[in-house]
């Protein structure tokens, strides 16, 4: 009921010609959206664990709004525009974070049917493995347990987690996840082992929900860059670079950068930070990305892109679960406001 409440509300508001004016408002500008990823109709998108997921469906129906109000381009053509400063309309990049095989199962086709290129950033320590990232372990685990309480101990903090409602699990999964994100990967891999033993989870995420949690193989990453699409840097080991020396980060672009080059052909000249907000990267790597060769850097922070733009701190839209079409619209043409919400 809320959410017919909040479509009717968002058809309203482009009726009475809101988004129209938005649109030409913010022209000429580059509007850069991040996916995570895009599963089939028959998944309960809705659900905490599909939070950053679109539909099928939901997904052609935002690739075809987008062709209908902008000039959906690559990132390489936003480069272009943003560097020669011949930059007239609005644009559109579609971007995905991260590296799931449903990018290649279920976005590429539509891509493909579309005509429009996609930039797809991928973890590349995950690619060709059975594993998943450490976010999703939290929150899989967390949703999962029989337990109805968790403690989880360490010399700094400790934590008591009360598991009876999906709501408490939530906000365990929210609370453990904001504080490992401030640890040493080596330090969060031991909370996150911890958090196995005490939840007495014997099951996979990518073994029980392949769809949500597995990555791509090396030959889909390929494929993908066969048919068109960019390939970029999201990282080695999806650390946040702020959590790493200059040394680890400068290792992390090699390694990744080094891997999408072997395995599609092509230069990698593209990167996302992992989270995406300012905090999470410093001016020290900018310049080692620049003396890296990318060209450009995506941040998580919502906003669009005019010309002068900043080309490593470029913004981006976070598309959710919860953009029914009209809020979807309202949001590219920026009649209103993103939010931040969580990518991982
Ligand atoms: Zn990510």
């Amino acid at each position: 009921m809320r959410d017919l409440i909040k479509i009717s509300y968002f058809k309203f508001l482009d009726f009475i010609g809101e988004n129209k004016t938005a649109l030409h408002r913010k022209k000429p500008s580059i509007t850069i959206l991040t996916y995570h990823s895009v599963v089939p109709d028959q998944v309960p998108v809705e659900s905490y664990e599909y939070r950053n997921a679109v539909s099928v469906s939901e997904f052609e129906n935002q690739v075809s709004l987008l062709k209908k109000i902008f000039k959906v381009i690559s990132l390489d053509q936003a480069f272009n525009l943003l560097t020669s400063g011949n930059m007239t309309e609005n644009y559109a990049v579609i971007t995905f974070d991260d590296g799931y095989k449903n990018n290649y199962d279920y976005a590429l086709p539509i891509l493909k049917k579309h005509e429009v290129s996609a930039a797809f950033f991928i973890t590349t320590s995950l690619i060709e493995t059975k594993d998943c990232l450490w976010t999703d372990w939290v929150t899989y685990l967390f949703l999962k347990t029989r337990q109805q309480k968790v403690i989880i101990t360490d010399v700094e903090q400790n934590f008591d987690f009360y598991l009876q409602t999906v709501d408490d699990r939530i906000k365990a999964s929210e609370r453990l996840r904001k504080w490992m994100k401030s640890l040493s990967s080596e330090k969060a891999d031991r909370i996150l082992e911890q958090l196995k033993v005490q939840t007495k989870v014997d099951t996979h995420p990518v073994e029980e929900d392949a769809q949500r949690y597995a990555f791509m193989n090396w030959n889909q990453v390929k494929e993908l860059a066969e048919q068109g699409m960019e390939i970029g840097s999201h990282t080695h080991s999806h650390s946040l670079l702020i959590m790493l020396s200059n040394e680890q980060v400068e290792e992390e672009l090699t390694t990744s950068k080094r891997l999408i080059e072997e395995h599609t052909g092509r230069t990698c000249q593209f990167f996302t930070y992992p989270n995406g907000q300012l905090r999470d990267f410093k001016d020290v790597h900018i310049g080692l990305l620049k003396k890296m060769g990318f060209k450009l850097a995506l941040t998580q922070i919502p906003g669009f892109n005019p010309p002068g733009s900043d080309l490593f701190r470029l913004k981006r839209i976070n598309i959710t679960n919860k953009m029914y079409l009209p809020v979807f619209k309202a949001y590219v043409c920026g009649s209103r406001k993103s939010k931040y919400l969580e990518e991982y």
